[in-house]
C-alpha cells in the first residue's frame, strides 16, 4: 500500500497528518503503508508520482486535490497516469447540485468538475462535503490493482476511507497476513541505549517481528509489529515479544500502548492512596501541569508551590537562608529542602522538587545550564538527584519534568 499526498501546503510549511492517520488505520486492520510521498498541487507532478505509484504497489492512496478550484487537479493527474479519461456523470451532478440547494446555496459552476470521474471508477460518497472519492481497480496477473482517490480535508477523507475503503482492501488484500502492533514506552534512557539492548531480540526475530525506535521529550518508544499466519500465531508473537522486552529494559520500561508517564505514576498513587505535592523553581509549574492533566488527578494531587524567588523559597517553603548562602538555591540540599518543605506545608504523603538552571543565561562553570537537582520526600525517605540535562530552555524544562516523575515513579 503507498500513499500519494496531494498539497502544495505539504511542502511549505504544513504539517501532513493523513500519513499517520493511514498509517494506523492500514495497520489495525491488518494492512502496512509501505511509502508515502508528498506532490504539489501540479499536474505533472501528480501524474509521475502515481505512474511511479501504480508501478510499483497493489493499492495506491491519493488525498487532496478533488475540491472544485483551478488548484484541485488529482483527477486529471489520475486520469493522465491511468491514460484513462474524465468523464462528466449526470448522477453525480445531481447529488452535487442537491446539496447546495439543501444548504439553500447557488451552485458555483465550478463544482461541476467534482461530477468528474475517472473512466471506469466508482463514486464514494462524501456525506460531509461536496467532492466524491472515487475508487478505481484494474485486474493484472500480480493480483486486483487499485486506486483511490479522497478529498482532502481529514473530516470528509476517513469517514469514507473506513466505511468504503477499508473494509474493501481487508478483503481485497489481507488474505491471510495477521499484524499486530505494539507500543513499549522506556524513559530513563537514550535511544542508542534502548536500540543496544533490544538490539539481539530484533536480529533474532527478523521477518516474524519489525521493530521501530521513536524518541523524543526525554522518552522513548518501542513499536514492534508481529506478523502471522493466523490472529492466535500472531498474538503469540506478540506476548514473546513483550515478555524478552521486560527482561531487556527492567524497570526502563514505564509503559505500554497509551500509557503515559504522568498516567502511570497517578496510577500507583491512587492504587496505594497516597498524595502527591510539588515545588517548582525552574520548571515554573510543568510537573503540577502535567500531572493535573491526567482526569481524576485531584484524587492523589494536592497543589504546590511554584517557587521562582529565593524569597518565595524561604517564606512559603522553608528554606533556610543558610543552605541558599552556602550552596545556592541549584544544589542538592535545596533541592531536599524544597522537597522537604512542600510535603510538609502542603501535607502530603510525597513531595518532589525541581531547581536548576534552564538557560540560555545564569550558566557557570561550576552550575552551567542543565544543572537540575529533583528532591523526592516521601513518609520514611527522601533523596535528591544531580542531573546535567542537554538541549534549549523548553528541552531541559522538559526533561527535568520527566525525570522528576520518573524519580517518584521508581520510589512508588
Ligand atoms: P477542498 O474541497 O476542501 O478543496 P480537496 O480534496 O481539494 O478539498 P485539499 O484542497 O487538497 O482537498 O485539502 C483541503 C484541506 O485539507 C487542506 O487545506 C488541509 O487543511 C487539509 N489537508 C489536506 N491534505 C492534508 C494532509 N496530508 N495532512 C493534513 N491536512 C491535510
Ligand atoms: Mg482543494
Amino acid at each position: 500500500v503507498e500513499l500519494v499526498c496531494v498539497g502544495t501546503e505539504l511542502l511549505t510549511g504544513n504539517v501532513n497528518t493523513h500519513t499517520s492517520y493511514f498509517a494506523g488505520a492500514l495497520l489495525s486492520a491488518g494492512l502496512r503503508l509501505d511509502l508515502e510521498t508528498a506532490v504539489p498541487d501540479e499536474t505533472d507532478r501528480i501524474r509521475d508520482a502515481l505512474r511511479g505509484a501504480l508501478e510499483r504497489s497493489d493499492v495506491v492512496l491519493v488525498s487532496g486535490g478533488l475540491g472544485p478550484t483551478f488548484d484541485d487537479l488529482t483527477r486529471e493527474g489520475a486520469a493522465a497516469a491511468l491514460g484513462r479519461r474524465l468523464r462528466l456523470i449526470p448522477e453525480l451532478l445531481d447529488r452535487i447540485r442537491a446539496k447546495f440547494r439543501r444548504a439553500h446555496l447557488p451552485m458555483p459552476r465550478a463544482n461541476r468538475r467534482q461530477a468528474w470521474l475517472v473512466e471506469g471508477a466508482r463514486a464514494l460518497e462524501n456525506l460531509s462535503g461536496s467532492a466524491p472519492g472515487q475508487l478505481f481497480t484494474k485486474d493484472r496477473k500480480e493480483g486486483r490493482q487499485t486506486l483511490v482517490l479522497l478529498p482532502g480535508p481529514g473530516e470528509e477523507l476517513k469517514p469514507i476511507f473506513e466505511r468504503d475503503v477499508l473494509p474493501f482492501l481487508k478483503r481485497t488484500y489481507r488474505a491471510g497476513l495477521h499484524l499486530a502492533t505494539g507500543t513499549f514506552r522506556l524513559t530513563g534512557l537514550m535511544e542508542s541505549e534502548a536500540d543496544e539492548r533490544i538490539r539481539s531480540l530484533v536480529r533474532g526475530s527478523r521477518g516474524k517481528v519489525e521493530f521501530t525506535i521513536l524518541a523524543g521529550g526525554g522518552l522513548v518508544e518501542i513499536r514492534a509489529t508481529a506478523r502471522g499466519r493466523t490472529e492466535k500465531e500472531t498474538q503469540a508473537g506478540l506476548r514473546r515479544v513483550r515478555r524478552a522486552l521486560r527482561k531487556a529494559l527492567g524497570p526502563r520500561l514505564y509503559g505500554e500502548g497509551e500509557d503515559t508517564l504522568e498516567g502511570v505514576v497517578g496510577e500507583k498513587l491512587r492504587r496505594r492512596g497516597e498524595t502527591l505535592a510539588v515545588a517548582e523553581s525552574c520548571t515554573g509549574g510543568l510537573l503540577a501541569g502535567r500531572v493535573t492533566s491526567i482526569p481524576g488527578s485531584s484524587d492523589y494531587f494536592l497543589g504546590g508551590v511554584v517557587c521562582y524567588s529565593n524569597d518565595v523559597k524561604v517564606r512559603e517553603l522553608g528554606i533556610s537562608p543558610e543552605t541558599l548562602r552556602r550552596h545556592g538555591a541549584v544544589s542538592e540540599a535545596c533541592a531536599r529542602e524544597l522537597a522537604q518543605g512542600a510535603r510538609k506545608k502542603v501535607g502530603a504523603d510525597w513531595a518532589l522538587s525541581v531547581t536548576g538552571i534552564a538557560g540560555p543565561g545564569g550558566g557557570t562553570p561550576q552550575k552551567p545550564v542543565g544543572l537540575v537537582f529533583i528532591g523526592l520526600a516521601g513518609r520514611r525517605a527522601f533523596q535528591a538527584r544531580r542531573f546535567l540535562l542537554h538541549g534549549d530552555r523548553l528541552r531541559i524544562r522538559t526533561l527535568a519534568t520527566v525525570r522528576a516523575l520518573d524519580l517518584l515513579r521508581q520510589a512508588l
